[in-house]
Order: structure tokens, then C-alpha cells, then sequence
């Protein structure tokens, strides 16, 4: 007996179009055997103990051929089925499984071995792809019919070796259809196939398109004619994974016709979302979920993530946890950042505390991360300035609580290690009594991860955003000299004055600084830029 294998497309490439069956499975999975065109973000889903098993190609790798992995799928169904486990065996292959990726084939293998199977369905490339090129498959007034033609016959998405076409595909009846023809795999035989669609009489004149990596930040589209396709194609360098789109649907992309890489036009979406194309590093803590990659990721930057500070415990929480306890006998307590917000809520869980600790005291917070952090708790700070740096704040006070009350208020900030005292040496100036609490550390990280590293060597990157002062020099003091000097040759963008006059000390002056010192100000001004260089 043995465990179900679940065979599961993952999607033409963004994760987000992966199916929510597949999402569920891959969730309980104990062993996934994933290849190539399966975007290996998808692989976060799974349990952290998984097993994670390549079966694609990768350079001139050797490639588990169809027949190991057929047998690999069936022994790890085994071993989970004598381990009693509960868990599922998940096959996690690129666009849709029965499309052009054997997964035929490894449904026979495990039927015919008494091995239990589910077919998950995914977006298959050929649809997906054109859609985020600007190119609808189907359209009343152009055509009636889509045909998936596999460029490269007898050859899945698995296989390394090329074999000739077997001749099975009629390019005659192809082209009398006058529908929609795409073609997988097929960009290596691009000219043979566009010369027998001509030869079987169709019109050089005709709409064509080659969409590579569709769907992902790195999307590159061409188009031309079927008669110029080839030169185009040749021109852009584009190379595989890549689909072909031959038909009058084509020119719906640009509404001024075809022709060349291209951004412009009318539904051309993705492409002409603002920041697509823009490669940014977003330097930032560990343990932060990604508020502005994911603002910048929508508007089609690609982004990658750069740990530049890992957060960690106080090393020694007693006279903490003393003040922590009295709490209640502050008039105001305020919090500097969101991790902050939590780092103190998670210590008074352990203290043995719940919310109504905070019961008496009013609660101001720096900025709408921390106000919003605050929410996750169920406080609503009393207090959240219009403007994000610590003077403000203080103003902010003190124009609430009235300058002349302010003497009679005590104040606990809770706050990073390394925040700066501005906002005490104002609040003290005014009389109020301050108390203030290290209630968690910064860190340097070992190294930055080596996907990073060679971004930065092999100048990958556009820009480079700083919410902090000490991502910044937490940045320079990870990188080598050579490193240092890419980063002065790319884009900067600061939050504010605080983080711009760190990069300046660093001999980074910031390319632009954000007017609204925030995520979402951070984001506009890096859009605004790029807008005005277009
Ligand atoms: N089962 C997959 C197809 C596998 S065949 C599916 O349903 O999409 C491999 C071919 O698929 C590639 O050579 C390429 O032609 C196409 N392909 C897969 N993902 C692609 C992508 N993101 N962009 C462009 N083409 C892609």
C-alpha cells in the first residue's frame, strides 16, 4: 500500500496562481518533487520539515529522466504509507500537469502500481502568459479557436534531450484553422515552425508573440509578424522557458499594432504596471514582514529581500521586567516602532500579564506601522502625529497634552536599543518625568544571503531603499569595498532625514528622499522618479 500522490500544477509562474487545492495540499505535504518551471516560492508553503526534491534541469546538470522520478514518487509514497504518516506525496509541476508536462505519463506510472493519485489542475503557461502579455486567447470579433501546439515533439518540461519533431503535428490544418495557435517549448525550432506555417499558406502578415518567463517580475515580450517573428526574436535574445502566440489576438496588446519589445499599449497590463522592469533591494530586519516588497512587488518591481538587522532579546531583562510591572502608574506610554509594540507585548505574556495592563495609561505610537501594530493588540493609540520622525512626536505631545500639563506627566518610552534620544531630551526639557526601556536589540547579521551578494556583483539592481539609519550602515558594513562601490553607482531612495543624513556620512547620498516619511511615501517618491524618467 502507499500513500496518495497528489499531482499538482503549480502555475505558470506567479505564486498567487497556484490553486487553492493546491495550496491545501502542498500544506500537508511531507515530500514535494518539484522541476524547473514550478517557481520555487511556492515551496514556503509547505511544512518546514518537508522534503523538497529537484527533478528539473538546472545547467548543464544531469536531469533525473522520466523513469526516476517515476520511481521516486511511487518509494516515497511507500516509505510515507509504512510510516503510517498522514501526510501526502505532492508532485508540483509548471503550468498544468497534463498539459506538455508527463503528467500523463506519472498518472499511468502510478496506477498501474497500485499507487493512489489526485490531479490537481494549474493555469497552464499557454493561457497565462498571453493573458499577461496583453493578449487575450480568445476574443469574438478575431477568432473562435485556440489550439496548444507543442513545438518540440514527443518532449516535456522534465526532459533534457532533444528529440527530432515525430512530424505528428499538421501544420496544414494549423493553418487553415485562422484561430489562435500557441506553441510550447518552442523557441529553439521557432524558425522551422514558422516556415512550415507559411509554407501551408499562412500570411507573413499575420500577428505573432513570444512571451518569456509570462507571468513572472522578469516577463519579456516580442512581437512582430509571422513573417519578422524570427529576426525579432533573434534581435531580443530571447531564449527558453518562452510561448509563442500566433493570430489577430496578438494585436490587441498594443494599440499601435505590433512590432519589436515593446511596453506600450492597450491591454498590456502587467507590463505597463509603474514600476515594472525595476529591480530593487529592500534592505530591512529578518523577522519584519515585508510591507513595502509587497507595495512595490504589486506595482511590478522585482524585489529582493535584504536581512540587514536581526532583532533579539534584551541581554538581561531584569530592571526591564521592574519597570514593565508598574506600567499602570505611567500617564503616557509610547512606542517608537512596531517591533517594539511586540516585543513588549510578547514580554508581558510571559510576565504573566494580559490587556488590561495597559488599562489606565494613555498610548502613543510613532508612525502607522506602530499604530497599526497597537490594533493587532486591540489599542487604539490615543496619539499618532501626522509626521513620522521622533521631533514630531514630541511636538505632537505636547500639543496634546498641553505644554504646561506636560510637567506633571510621567512617560515610558519603550523602545530599540539604538533609537535616538531626541524625543526624551524634549520631552524632559518640558518637565516631564521619563522613563525608558531597551525593550529589544539590533543586530548585525553574519553575511547577507549569496543570492544578494551576486545581485549586487553582477549589477542586478536598480535601487535600493533605506528605512533607517542603521540599515544603512548595517548595509556598508556587510559588503566588501568592491560591493560598497556598486551601491554608490545604483539608485538610493531614503525615508527621511534621519536615514538621508546616515547615507550621507556613508558617502551614499540618496538618489531621492521621501516626501511623507513612510512605507507609503517611500514607495510614491520611488514611483514619481521613475514616471518622470520615462
Ligand atoms: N505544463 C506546463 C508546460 C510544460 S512544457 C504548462 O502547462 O504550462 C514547457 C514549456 O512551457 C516551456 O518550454 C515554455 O514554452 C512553456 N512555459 C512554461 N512556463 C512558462 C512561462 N512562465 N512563460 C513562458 N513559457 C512558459
Amino acid at each position: 500500500m502507499s500513500a496518495t500522490v497528489y499531482l499538482v500544477g503549480a502555475g505558470p509562474g506567479d505564486p498567487g496562481l497556484l490553486t487553492v487545492a493546491g495550496a491545501e495540499v502542498l500544506r500537508r505535504a511531507a515530500v514535494v518533487v518539484y522541476d524547473y518551471l514550478a517557481n520555487p516560492e511556492l515551496l514556503k508553503l509547505a511544512p518546514a520539515d518537508a522534503e523538497l526534491l529537484y527533478v528539473g534541469k538546472s545547467g548543464n546538470m544531469h536531469t533525473k529522466s522520466q523513469d526516476e522520478i517515476n520511481q521516486l514518487l511511487l518509494e516515497k509514497a511507500q516509505e510515507l504509507w509504512s510510516d503510517n504518516s498522514p501526510r501526502v506525496v505532492v508532485r508540483l509541476k509548471g503550468g498544468d500537469p497534463y498539459v506538455f508536462g508527463r503528467g500523463g505519463e506519472e498518472a499511468e506510472f502510478l496506477e498501474t502500481h497500485g499507487v493512489g493519485f489526485v490531479e490537481i489542475p494549474g493555469i497552464t503557461a499557454g493561457i497565462a502568459a498571453p493573458a499577461y502579455a496583453g493578449i487575450p486567447v480568445t476574443h469574438r470579433d478575431f477568432t473562435s479557436s485556440v489550439t496548444l501546439v507543442t513545438g518540440h515533439e514527443k518532449e516535456g518540461s522534465g526532459g533534457a534531450v532533444a528529440e527530432e519533431s515525430a512530424g505528428r503535428v499538421n501544420y496544414d490544418a494549423l493553418a487553415k484553422l485562422d484561430g489562435t495557435l500557441v506553441f510550447y517549448m518552442g523557441i529553439k525550432a521557432l524558425a522551422t515552425i514558422v516556415g512550415k506555417l507559411l509554407a501551408a499558406g499562412m500570411s507573413p502578415e499575420m500577428p505573432a508573440a513570444v512571451v518569456r518567463w509570462g507571468t513572472r517580475a522578469t516577463q519579456q515580450t516580442v512581437t512582430a509578424t509571422v513573417g519578422t517573428l524570427v529576426e525579432a526574436v533573434t534581435e531580443a535574445k530571447l531564449t527558453a522557458p518562452a510561448i509563442t502566440i500566433i493570430g489577430r489576438v496578438v494585436a490587441l496588446r498594443n494599440s499601435g499594432g505590433v512590432g519589436g519589445l515593446d511596453s506600450g499599449g492597450a491591454l498590456n497590463w502587467f507590463e505597463n504596471r509603474r514600476l515594472f522592469g525595476q529591480r530593487v533591494l529592500v534592505t530591512r530586519t529578518r523577522q519584519q514582514a515585508s510591507d513595502l516588497s509587497a507595495r512595490l512587488a504589486e506595482l511590478g518591481a522585482q524585489v529582493l529581500e535584504a536581512p540587514t538587522i536581526e532583532l533579539a532579546e534584551p541581554d538581561d531583562w531584569t530592571s526591564i521586567d521592574q519597570v514593565l510591572q508598574h506600567i499602570p502608574a505611567f500617564d503616557w506610554l509610547v512606542f517608537t516602532s512596531a517591533n517594539g509594540v511586540r516585543a513588549t507585548w510578547t514580554r508581558l505574556r510571559t510576565l504573566g500579564f494580559d490587556a488590561r495592563h495597559f488599562g489606565a495609561s494613555s498610548i502613543a505610537a510613532l508612525g502607522p506601522a506602530t499604530a497599526e501594530a497597537l490594533e493587532v493588540i486591540g489599542i487604539t493609540p490615543d496619539l499618532v502625529p501626522e509626521k513620522f520622525v521622533g521631533e514630531e512626536l514630541a511636538a505632537a505631545l505636547k500639543s496634546h497634552i498641553g505644554s504646561a500639563e506636560i510637567a506633571d506627566k510621567s512617560f515610558l518610552l519603550l523602545r530599540a536599543d539604538i533609537a535616538r534620544p531626541v524625543l526624551w531630551e524634549e520631552l524632559e526639557k518640558a518637565g516631564g518625568r521619563v522613563q525608558d526601556v531597551a525593550i529589544y536589540q539590533t543586530k548585525l547579521p553574519d553575511a547577507l544571503p549569496e543570492e544578494i551578494l551576486s545581485a549586487l556583483r553582477n549589477d542586478e539592481i536598480d535601487w535600493i531603499t533605506f528605512t533607517s539609519a542603521s540599515t544603512a550602515s548595517n548595509l556598508q558594513m556587510l559588503l566588501d569595498e568592491e560591493l560598497r562601490q556598486k551601491v554608490s553607482r545604483m539608485k538610493r531612495a531614503s525615508i527621511g532625514p534621519i536615514t538621508t543624513a546616515a547615507l550621507k556620512k556613508l558617502n551614499w547620498a540618496p538618489t531621492l528622499e521621501a516626501v511623507q516619511h513612510d512605507i507609503a511615501g517611500l514607495v510614491a517618491a520611488i514611483t514619481e522618479n521613475c514616471r518622470s524618467k520615462k
